[in-house]
Order: structure tokens, then C-alpha cells, then sequence
């Protein structure tokens, strides 16, 4: 751009006018930002996010203590203690998931025959020390309880592509 021309542009504001008309453009169309957090845009039915423990409509444990879970997390991040109950039935007496050693890859989920370790939709989980990502059972199970619906419904919806 010539001297002539870059003066021109700079006494007549031609620069400062398109990207005034580009804002007013702008400023009418549909907006692509959203007032998180109390607005929230969609998630898929496979967003892998903070892991939960379900139970059967009765209240009884999926978890069957088979320990793929545990076997098949890259992280190591699982750890299962278990021993069968009086009525013969195995079950967890420990299950936790170090939640920083975590990598949200998802195999626990997949490895599970029960549908009982899933990942939910919940992604607001961040905290102030690392203690408070080392989760027990029964905050995995308080997270079932929690986001059962919308775990039931993730899993319906992606039931034809498993
Ligand atoms: S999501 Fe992956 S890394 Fe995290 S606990 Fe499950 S298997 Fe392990
Ligand atoms: S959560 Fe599933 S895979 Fe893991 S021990 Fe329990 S039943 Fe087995």
C-alpha cells in the first residue's frame, strides 16, 4: 500500500468506519456465546465426565466386583476390594477412583457387564485440594444417585451404537 493510500485511510477513519459496520452487523445476528454457567449448551450422550457408581431401581449395587474395571484402567486410577456377602453375592468393600490419575478415557465404562461405573454428564466437579478428587464408594455411589436420570437417558440414547 502506497503512502497516498495508507494516508488517505488514516485521515478519513475508513479503517475505524468497517470495523464500526462490522460491529453493528454483528451485533443483530443470533448470538454464538452463551451466559455459562447459567446457561449450558448441549452435550452428547457419550461426553465422559465425573464417574458414578449406579444401582438397581431397587437400590441394590450394580457392581459385581468383577474387577475389569480395575484391570483395564491405563491409569491405574482404580482401586477394588471385595469380599461375598452372607447370601453369597460379591460385592465391592472398597472401590475407589483417584480422579487425578484418571485420563476420561472411558474403558472402565466400556469394560463394565453391569452398566454399573459410568461416566456421567457431570463436568462441574473442580476443587481446592487434591484429597477431595480421591473418591471413595460411596461418593461414587452418591453421584449414581445423583445423575441417575440423566445417565439412564445418555445410555438409552447410545444403546444402538454399543
Ligand atoms: S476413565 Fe479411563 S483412566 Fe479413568 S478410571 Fe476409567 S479406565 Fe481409568
Ligand atoms: S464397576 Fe463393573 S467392571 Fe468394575 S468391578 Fe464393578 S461390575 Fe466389575
Amino acid at each position: 500500500m502506497s503512502f497516498i493510500d495508507r494516508s488517505a485511510r488514516a485521515l478519513l477513519l475508513t479503517e475505524l468506519a468497517s470495523g464500526l459496520w462490522l460491529t453493528l452487523r454483528y451485533a443483530f445476528r443470533k448470538k454464538v456465546t452463551i451466559n455459562y454457567p447459567y446457561e449450558k449448551g448441549p452435550l452428547s450422550p457419550r461426553f465422559r465426565g465425573e464417574h458414578a457408581l449406579r444401582r438397581y431401581p431397587g437400590g441394590e449395587e450394580r457392581c459385581i466386583a468383577c474387577k475389569l474395571c480395575e484391570a483395564i484402567c491405563p491409569a491405574q486410577a482404580i482401586t477394588i476390594e471385595a469380599e461375598p456377602r452372607a447370601d453369597g453375592s460379591r460385592r465391592t468393600t472398597r472401590y475407589d477412583i483417584d480422579m487425578v490419575k484418571c485420563i476420561y478415557c472411558g474403558y472402565c465404562q466400556e469394560a463394565c457387564p453391569v452398566d454399573a461405573i459410568v461416566q456421567g454428564p457431570n463436568y462441574e466437579f473442580a476443587t481446592e485440594t487434591r484429597e477431595e478428587l480421591l473418591y471413595n464408594k460411596n461418593k461414587l455411589l452418591d453421584n449414581g444417585d445423583r445423575w441417575e436420570t440423566e445417565i439412564a437417558a445418555n445410555l438409552a440414547a447410545d444403546a444402538p451404537y454399543r
